[in-house]
């Protein structure tokens, strides 16, 4: 037997996942490594930290899976986007840590660029935000000394995690990227698919720097028998939202996929259409598998899943975030209550980051299952009004869409969806497929499957859930939602 090698790198853990050319997980592990807050608002992690995670899970899912070196045909790599880091292109070194994505250090100079929104818009796809590449590879520029000395000595290189990680574990061969990743930075035109003149100009991120961009299902080199012990083509990386889309199977225009994490993540395939939201949305580039670019929309909700864990943690209403759903099935309704997690602002469509977290509704006679429903039911309300931006942006409805992540496992919370949004919802056997969709791209790099139908066999539906609600039920549910939203926000 054949296998592949996946590495699904997290904000707070790596992880790789042996699969068998049938797609099926033989071996699996996972590390968490250091979260650094240097002070408020920053978000970093030390590379060394992270190379060191990966090649430990790697040589642990190996030995758990019991595959020989010479058994592996291939590596997948499938990554948190936007995080970046800078090393040393002679000695390997990187030598300022690496600024997370949810670091928000460089908010102000975002602010400070307001007047170039549009054309960065117009370009990237992207709302202005700290959130992506740019500005915090030019904070590094204009901060860290020693950045700017082996930029003079044309020894700097910059990439986002997938780049870092190719390189090292290549030694040093492969300085690439894909354009799911490149797509992220702020940096790339998403239309004409090159680092773009005008933006490296206006953060001025020289564009010698920057790693050579290729589709997401490529031949990128190979590993270094040195560093890992065997050598095999890396031959799939994506962002980890766009290799789960791609993982969802969403191949066509329109298919959408809903990932209830922390946070919630709302990917619909535009296809060959660049469209710009005017809904609050971004654009980005999918996996890309032949010539033809291909393009995302996508909305994010800041809470998520995350409104369950502050049940547990700060309420302390359950005890272990699956206790939600029995506590939610407990009453009928939320008795007119309504949470907005606003906890950190609003995201997609409403984007305000002055809103604040709401409990409204409650009477003398609102208890812990009333609160926890309403908990549930606004991670469902969210989603929804993200996907009401995504079919005004498209011009039409959406009828079902699939879903994963940790919160997607609540059937509470999936009915609710299904109702409240009147769409059907998919749920596959295999509900990891950010690093299935890494899977995928190697394993069409390498023929195993031929074509997009073959893949739609591996990973079929567990359960789908369907809309029983009355349509007059549903206005009244959404108009309290919609009251209540507007609350958070005077
Ligand atoms: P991430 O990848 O963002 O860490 P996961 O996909 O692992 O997220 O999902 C974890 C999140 O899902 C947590 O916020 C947790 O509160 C929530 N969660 C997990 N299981 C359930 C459940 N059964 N019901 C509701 N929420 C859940």
């Amino acid at each position: 037997m054949k296998y592949i090698v996946v590495i699904d790198q997290g904000t707070t853990s790596s992880r790789a996942i042996i699969y068998n050319v049938r797609g099926e997980v033989v071996g699996k592990a996972q590390q968490e490594f250091r979260q650094i807050y240097p002070q408020p608002g920053y978000v970093e992690h030390d590379p060394i930290d992270i190379l060191s995670s990966v090649r430990s899970v790697i040589s642990t899912a190996l030995t758990e899976a019991r595959v020989k070196n010479s058994e592996l045909i291939g590596m997948g790599i499938t990554n948190q986007r936007e995080t970046v880091v800078m090393w040393d292109k002679l000695t390997g070194e990187p030598f300022y840590n690496a600024i997370v994505w949810q670091c928000r250090r460089t908010m102000e100079r975002c602010i400070e660029l307001k007047g170039y929104a549009e054309e960065i818009l117009k370009r990237t796809g992207l709302k202005l935000d700290s959130y992506f590449s740019a500005s915090k590879i030019e904070w590094i520029l204009n901060n860290i000394p020693k950045a700017r000395e082996l930029l003079q000595e044309k020894r700097l290189l910059v990439g986002t995690i997938d780049t870092y990680l190719m390189w090292q574990l290549s030694g040093g061969k492969i300085y690439k990227t894909d354009y799911t990743n490149a797509s992220r930075t702020m940096l790339f035109n998403i239309h004409h698919l090159v680092w773009d003149d005008y933006l490296c100009n206006l953060f001025q991120v020289p564009k010698e720097i920057l790693p050579e961009v290729c589709p997401s299902s490529h031949y990128y080199g190979m590993t270094d028998a040195e560093i890992l012990g065997f050598e095999i083509p890396i031959c799939g990386v994506a962002g980890d939202q766009q290799s789960a889309l791609f993982g969802q199977c969403c191949f066509e225009k329109g298919d959408l996929k809903v990932t209830y994490g922390t946070g919630c993540f709302l990917l619909m395939n535009t296809k060959e259409e660049a469209l710009v939201s005017k809904n609050g949305l971004v654009t980005s580039l999918g996996c890309q598998t032949n010539q033809m670019p291909s393009y995302v929309l996508e909305g994010s909700v800041f809470v998520g899943g995350a409104v369950i864990q502050w049940l547990r943690d700060e309420l302390k209403i359950i005890s272990k975030a699956s206790d939600s759903e029995a506590l939610a099935r407990s009453v009928s309704n939320t008795n007119g209550v309504y949470l907005v997690p606003a906890f950190v602002g609003l995201g997609a469509p409403y984007w305000n980051f002055e809103a604040e977290g709401l409990l409204t509704g409650i009477t003398r006679g609102t208890n812990r299952a009333h609160i926890a429903r309403a908990a549930l039911e606004a991670i469902a309300y969210q989603v929804n009004d993200v996907t009401n931006a995504m079919c005004k942006d498209v011009n039409q409805s959406i009828p079902c869409f699939k879903v994963d992540g940790g919160a997607s496992e609540n059937s509470f919370l999936m009915e609710f969806q299904a109702n409240i949004s009147n769409v059907s919802i998919l749920s596959p056997i295999n509900k990891e497929v950010t690093a299935l969709g890494a899977f995928y791209l190697v394993a069409l790099q390498q023929n195993i499957y031929k074509t997009l139908e073959d893949i739609k066999q591996v990973n079929l539906v567990d359960k789908i859930y369907s809309c029983n609600m009355k349509s007059e039920d549903r206005i009244k549910l959404l108009n309290g939602w919609n009251k209540a939203i507007k609350k958070s926000q005077l």
